[in-house]
């Protein structure tokens, strides 16, 4: 007889060893380390004009505390890692952080970046061993653009993009948020673009994690009607996926270039299959993009806990992982923290 699943609201000691999983059996192979919560753009779904309280230098992970957690979540067999922000690009010592984790075992890595400064940076992180990267752009309308990000900034994502092209990574992701209102005439635009420029767009659905909390339901694109939009104008076939993936993705029927994929995070939570673990720049370990808890790795890492403090740390706050997101029952609560400051 297989023992009763536990509780996750009180589910008694977590696993010391084995892989890192919840009580859903879920398992995080997946994390997203945020180098900095301080941004070159004010995208208005995602932060205010004015910016946000920004961390000082002291409270942001070092360098060396995020290799340390880099390789402690490598060890506990984490294979995929996202380093985001705010935007990576404005760290300094980004090149250095992407070179130590691309120097782990058999890990796959990708910076998330809004692309600006990518024109003097892409080959720098390429030659850190960066093979994939994601550029955030959700208008090919220079006056659209300026407005959502609130940055005349269009010719320095243009010449960003470049960048990446002739840097030769071996993928780059295009990240487009759709907002009823404002960009979601543009998706035919943005298939158009992955396959004149072999790029692999993903169409995310706008989520409440908005600094100024003007996120309303009538203002999400299900992404299913993007993909309806995108497939009338070029047939799409489904891609094979060897696990379950949040984005569904898809190539163009012709055998044109690029990929088309989407993210329906509102729509169709993938919170039963999801893998993702996040750890905020100033260390912060989250367990999911809504939590509501955190557990204070830097406050750890700085009074000297050893590896298998951390590791007890990360397993228990895993275990007490919630089944998903309440965004679609009445009583969801938005996290504290909005999407920069989380990282994305
Ligand atoms: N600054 C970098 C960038 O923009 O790519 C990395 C950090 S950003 C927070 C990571 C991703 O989150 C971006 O692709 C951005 O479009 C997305 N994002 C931000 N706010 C969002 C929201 N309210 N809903 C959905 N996606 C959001
Ligand atoms: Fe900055 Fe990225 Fe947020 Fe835009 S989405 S404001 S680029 S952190």
């Amino acid at each position: 007889m297989t023992a009763p699943r536990p509780d996750w609201r009180n589910p008694g000691p977590a696993p010391t060893e084995g892989p890192l999983v919840d009580t859903f059996g879920r398992v995080a192979s997946d994390v997203r380390i945020s180098v900095i919560d301080k941004c070159n753009l004010r995208c208005t779904y995602c932060m205010p004009a004015e910016g946000l309280p920004w961390l000082s230098k002291d409270a942001i992970l070092t360098v060396d505390e995020i290799d340390r957690l880099a390789t402690l979540f490598h060890r506990l067999g984490v294979r995929d890692f996202k380093i985001t922000g705010g935007e990576p690009t404005v760290r300094r010592e980004l090149p250095e952080i992407v070179r130590r984790v691309c120097a782990l075992p058999d890990v796959d890595v990708s910076v998330t970046t809004n692309g600006l400064l990518l024109d003097r940076l892409a080959a720098p992180l390429r030659a850190a061993g960066l093979r994939r990267i994601t550029v955030s752009c959700d208008s090919l309308l220079r006056h659209r653009y300026a407005a959502m990000t609130r940055r005349d900034a269009f010719d320095a994502l243009t010449r960003g993009l470049s960048a990446a092209k002739e840097a030769e990574f071996a993928l780059v992701k295009i990240n487009c948020v759709v907002i009823r209102g404002e960009n979601d005439d543009e998706a035919v635009a943005f298939a158009r673009l992955a396959r004149d420029g072999g790029f692999d767009v993903r169409f995310i659905e706008y989520m409440p994690l908005d600094a100024e909390q003007a996120w309303e339901r009538g203002k999400v694109v299900p992404a299913e009607e993007t993909r309806a939009a995108v497939a009338a104008a070029f047939p799409l076939v489904a891609e094979t996926q060897d696990s379950p993936q949040p984005a569904s993705a898809y190539r163009f029927a012709d055998g044109a270039p690029g990929s088309i994929g989407f993210i329906p995070s509102v729509t169709n939570p993938f919170c039963g299959t999801c893998n993702r673990m996040r750890v905020t720049a100033e260390g912060s370990f989250r367990v999911c993009l809504f939590a509501l808890e955190e557990t204070d790795l830097r406050a750890a890492l700085r009074s000297g806990a050893d590896d298998a403090e951390l590791e007890r740390l990360v397993r228990e706050a895993l275990w007490r992982k919630w089944p998903g997101h309440k965004i679609n029952h009445p009583d969801f609560v938005r996290p504290a923290r909005s999407m920069s400051m989380i990282g994305g």
